[in-house]
């Protein structure tokens, strides 16, 4: 019979006994925990200090007497662990009430010590002001300290994923909060413009990005920064990182790995043939590109520690390795990552691309539609699915475990362009977001539409020296443009297309990529050469010069519409007041301008009214007599070709449709 024993009691852990048990009921089962609790969610730490979840004990996922109860597991808290000795296969542990040390032997001894987080060796750390979030009791020290002391503002060393979590968590409860970041942006295992969103929604809620720069100090009421720069805050939270806990194995004489972790072969076995080990503390192979990496994960943790006690108990489970798929939500927006980044595919020697897209997560026509970015990293010749990320309000989750799905099977873009998604207006699109960008991924690779995402632009532009061409109307043109860029609405390229220089590359760019690559389809069959697009469009340079800035992109950084912490949803209409028509005069011709009341607030033609085309019919004795010039416009001329017949039925008799904005825009030029 098998004695196993479990080192740690949490998450891999945990996982780890109770599989055993299910495995073998006859085995004996024991768990050595170091703090007061097992088998606790540390990720929902953040949600109870930001006053999500109410109840502490909803935390609580197990204790000891449960999983006695539950599973016969026998279960030691508040006992550390102080020595492996692998020739008499015992351990040997302290207890921390009664201060004496006991023997457990074991034939078979799963390690699942977890990391702990890093803590800098800095002036002032060890201040009572100063935390790091890991365990029940963290939580406990933080929301104690919040309550006695009321802090005004708090400082947060790290834009990591707990790190966010914990923005969001101080700023909901009405804290003035600061993310110092010392990489370029936060999240940055994601790339820029994923990461870029992220930062625009942290900006939205009054959170202050300081980004390039390390802590040095801090003090009773302030932090200082590396430039010189001083952080008013008198709570800090330093979430920096996380270090595997590696002590005991290497005092066992344990092989470690060239990732820093504790090495496990496929099956999870340590160097010693009956010391397995699974979570934080280990490292294991990249399922992508083979290394060996750390993913410090609580997906990871709990199916590593599933496998190693299959395996310590016989099994022959084979761990397929992980793609660290990680997903944050910080206030309302979602942000996820799976796979490479473009950034880590190409540093680890891939030819790697990438494509994106962003879209309606479900039909636009159904309330509610809220746009999901998607990127897919894939690699250049074969397609192979690299990795990918997503962004936005509602649905990246949905598109990320796809991604996820894809990249564990191997599968290529061209796959995923053909792969059939659940569709209802309500739910999705019938192009799926992932869809989308395969097909831009495939356009790309085959070179029917050439495009280059944000952070490919630099390199390019300086080699190439392209003309820039923004086919977004010419509100959106005013509010913010490349440098240099000429304007031409999409809208009326057919007819000004031989306005731009001749004999170069032409790089154009709309709002999200779609029309960029409808114009580069137009501009290649009117006049040929090399035309490449900007996946991703204006809106992914936007981000990702807000996360990484450019070198010889010169682009206005739009401000961000702040948002309400407390209430987000409120601050996300826009206050758009309908006008009333101006009665009829001889000065001239009533126009009339059918797109929604939001369209209408982003520019329109100087005088226009406003009667969105669902409040037309209702609206019709306010146009007046029925001789009276009318002209009408919307976005593309579809809206306002239909409300033209509408009122011609109803006896109107001078009317004209101007078509998109942008030909209404240059009438009478
Ligand atoms: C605030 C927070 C939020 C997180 N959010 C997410 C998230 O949203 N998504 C996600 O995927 N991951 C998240 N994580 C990470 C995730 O929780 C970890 O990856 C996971 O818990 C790792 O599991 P583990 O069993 O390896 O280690 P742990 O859960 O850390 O457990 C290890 C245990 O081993 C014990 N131990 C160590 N040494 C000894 C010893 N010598 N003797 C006895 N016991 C010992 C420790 O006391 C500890 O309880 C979050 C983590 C934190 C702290």
């Amino acid at each position: 019979m098998e004695t196993i024993l479990i080192i740690g009691g949490v998450a891999a852990g945990a996982t780890a006994a109770a599989r055993a048990r299910r495995l073998s009921p006859e085995a004996r089962i024991t768990v050595l925990e170091a703090g007061p609790d097992i088998s606790f969610a540390n990720c929902g730490l953040p949600y109870f200090i930001g006053g999500d979840i109410e109840n502490r004990s909803s935390l609580i996922l197990q204790s000891p007497s449960s999983f006695k109860q539950q599973y016969d597991v026998d279960v030691h808290v508040s006992t550390s662990v102080e020595s492996i000795d692998r020739s008499r296969k015992i351990v040997t542990a302290r207890d921390a009430a009664t201060g004496s040390a006991r023997e457990f032997p074991y034939t078979k001894l799963i390690l699942a010590q977890g990391g702990k987080p890093v803590a800098p060796d800095l002036p002032g750390a060890k201040k009572d002001h100063v935390f790091t979030l890991w365990t029940l009791s963290d939580m406990d020290r933080i929301d104690g300290f919040v309550k006695e002391r009321s802090p005004r503002a708090a400082v947060i060393a790290g834009g990591g994923f707990i790190g966010l979590e914990m923005a969001e968590a101080r700023a909901k409860r009405g804290l003035k909060v600061h993310v110092v970041e010392k990489l370029p942006h936060v999240m940055s295992v994601m790339d820029p413009e994923i990461a870029g969103f992220v930062e625009e929604e942290l900006v939205a809620h009054g959170v202050v990005l300081h980004k390039n720069v390390g802590v040095t100090e801090i003090g009773d009421d302030w932090v200082a920064l590396e430039d010189g720069g001083r952080i008013a805050g008198n709570m800090v939270l330093l979430s920096i990182g996380v270090r595997p806990t590696l002590q005991l194995a290497r005092d066992a004489g344990l092989e470690l790995g060239p990732a820093g972790g504790l090495l496990v072969d496929e099956h999870l076995r340590t160097s010693d043939p009956d010391i397995f080990a699974a979570g934080d503390m280990v490292e294991i192979e990249h399922r992508v590109h083979k290394a060996k990496v750390r993913i410090p994960l609580a997906g990871p943790a709990n199916r590593q520690g599933r496998i190693a006690a299959e395996n310590a108990l016989g099994g022959n489970h084979v761990y397929q390795g992980s793609l660290g798929t990680a997903i944050v939500r910080v206030f309302d927006a979602v942000a996820g990552i799976t796979g490479l980044s473009l950034r880590a595919a190409r540093a680890a020697g891939i030819d790697a691309e990438a494509a994106t897209i962003h879209k309606e997560h479900h039909t636009a026509y159904y309330p509610g539609a809220q746009q999901v970015t998607v990127r897919i990293v894939y690699e250049k010749g074969t397609g192979r699915v690299l990795g990918g990320q997503t962004a936005g309000y509602a649905g990246a989750d949905r598109r990320l475990d796809t991604i996820a799905t894809a990249a564990f099977a191997g599968m290529t873009v061209h796959d995923l362009a053909d792969v059939d998604f659940a569709y209802s207006p309500p739910l999705g699109t019938p192009n799926d977001a992932v869809n989308m960008a395969a097909y831009v991924a495939e356009n790309r690779m085959s070179g029917h539409s050439p495009s280059l995402v944000p952070e490919e632009l630099d390199a390019w532009i300086q080699a190439d020296a392209p003309v820039i061409l923004d086919v977004r109307d010419v509100f959106a043109y005013r509010k913010s443009h490349v440098d240099g860029a000429f304007n031409i609405p999409l809208e009326v390229l057919r007819e000004e297309y031989a306005s731009l220089p001749a004999g170069r590359p032409v790089l154009v760019y709309d709002e999200t990529g779609k029309k960029g690559h409808q114009a580069l389809r137009t501009l290649v069959g009117l006049r040929g050469g090399v035309v490449v697009n900007v996946g991703g469009g204006h809106r992914s340079m936007q981000r990702h010069l807000r996360a990484a800035g450019f070198r010889n992109v010169s682009l206005d950084l739009l401000e961000v519409e702040r948002k309400d912490a407390s209430s987000p949803a409120a601050a996300k209409k826009a206050d758009v007041q309908t006008e009333s028509v101006p009665k009829a005069s001889a000065a001239g011709p009533l126009i009339v301008d059918v797109r929604t009341t939001g369209e209408f607030a982003t520019g329109a033609y100087p005088g226009a009214v406003n009667i969105p085309l669902d409040e037309l019919p209702d609206r019709l004795s306010e146009l007046g007599r029925h001789d009276r010039e009318i002209i009408l416009y919307c976005a593309s001329g579809g809206r306002s070709g239909y409300a033209t017949r509408m009122l011609a039925q109803s006896g109107f008799t001078n009317l004209t449709n101007a078509g998109g904005l942008s030909k209404m825009m240059r009438r009478g030029r």
